[in-house]
């Protein structure tokens, strides 16, 4: 909700509403901001059982924003009104540059969500899995000390005591670099390289409104609760 008309501050001075950007842009950058969320403290506001939907605290927090030009407005402005554990995770994402004489009284809310409604509620990035990776290195085959590593595009073979050594083994990317190159070489098989398809190696971080740990637990918990929900309905079959 945006303020509109002139702003007051303390000291008498008064700014006008406005910004250089649009309220629905501003609106959108807040919405971006990721916020410290807890899923066991809140439920889903649209099925909140103690206000069913209106907003209350067990579905929402308020925050507000007060800035005068002329400033940067960064994400630490958006105030949550009441518990301070619920500042946005990074203070310093920029949002808008205000000028002299121009102002900005927000209150907006927070409130549960899920990734696939919309992206400002997508905890978990840069998601990506792998086969576990295994790099047989025959040292006997070859003369390790000739042996180029970086070959190697993420530098995980070393020259160590005489040998081709590999660390850490799971950062390889399977590119089949060393085998070629032990081909080029004539010292075909020293060495051996394979993803293990039964062992995935799965990577993701998140924005910060939940720990990795904690996004993962969340998730796994929300799958079990889908496939119990299907096991139900489907010994409900006749
Ligand atoms: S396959 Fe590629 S990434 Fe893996 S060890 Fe060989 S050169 Fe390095
Ligand atoms: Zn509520």
């Amino acid at each position: 909700e945006f303020h509109l008309g002139p702003i007051r501050a303390e000291d008498g001075r008064e700014s006008e509403s406005v910004a250089p950007l649009f309220d629905e842009i501003i609106a959108h950058r807040l919405g971006l901001i990721p916020l410290p969320t807890d899923a066991k403290l809140f439920v889903p506001r649209a099925t909140c059982p103690a206000c069913g939907g209106e907003g209350c605290p067990n579905c929402t927090v308020i925050y507000s924003l007060n800035k005068r030009g002329p400033a940067m407005v960064y994400s630490s402005d958006l105030e949550p009104i009441g518990d301070a554990k619920f500042k946005p995770v990074d203070a310093n994402i920029p949002i808008v540059k205000l000028g002299e004489g121009q102002a900005l009284l927000i209150y907006a809310t927070a409130q549960l969500g899920f990734g696939r409604e919309h992206a400002k509620w997508q905890v978990a990035h840069a998601i990506g899995y792998k086969y576990k990776p295994t790099v047989k290195v025959d040292n006997k085959k070859m003369d390790p000390d000739k042996f180029p590593v970086d070959v190697c595009p993420v530098n995980i073979l070393h020259h160590k005591d005489g040998k081709v050594t590999v660390e850490p083994e799971e950062k390889c990317t399977l590119c089949m670099a060393c085998v070629e190159t032990a081909k080029e070489m004539n010292t075909e098989g020293a060495f051996e390289v394979r993803g293990d398809p039964t062992r995935i190696l799965f990577h993701f971080e998140t924005d910060g409104s939940m720990s990795a740990k904690d996004a993962l637990l969340e998730a796994l918990a929300n799958l079990e609760t889908k496939f119990s929900t299907l096991a139900d309905q489907a010994s409900a079959l006749e």
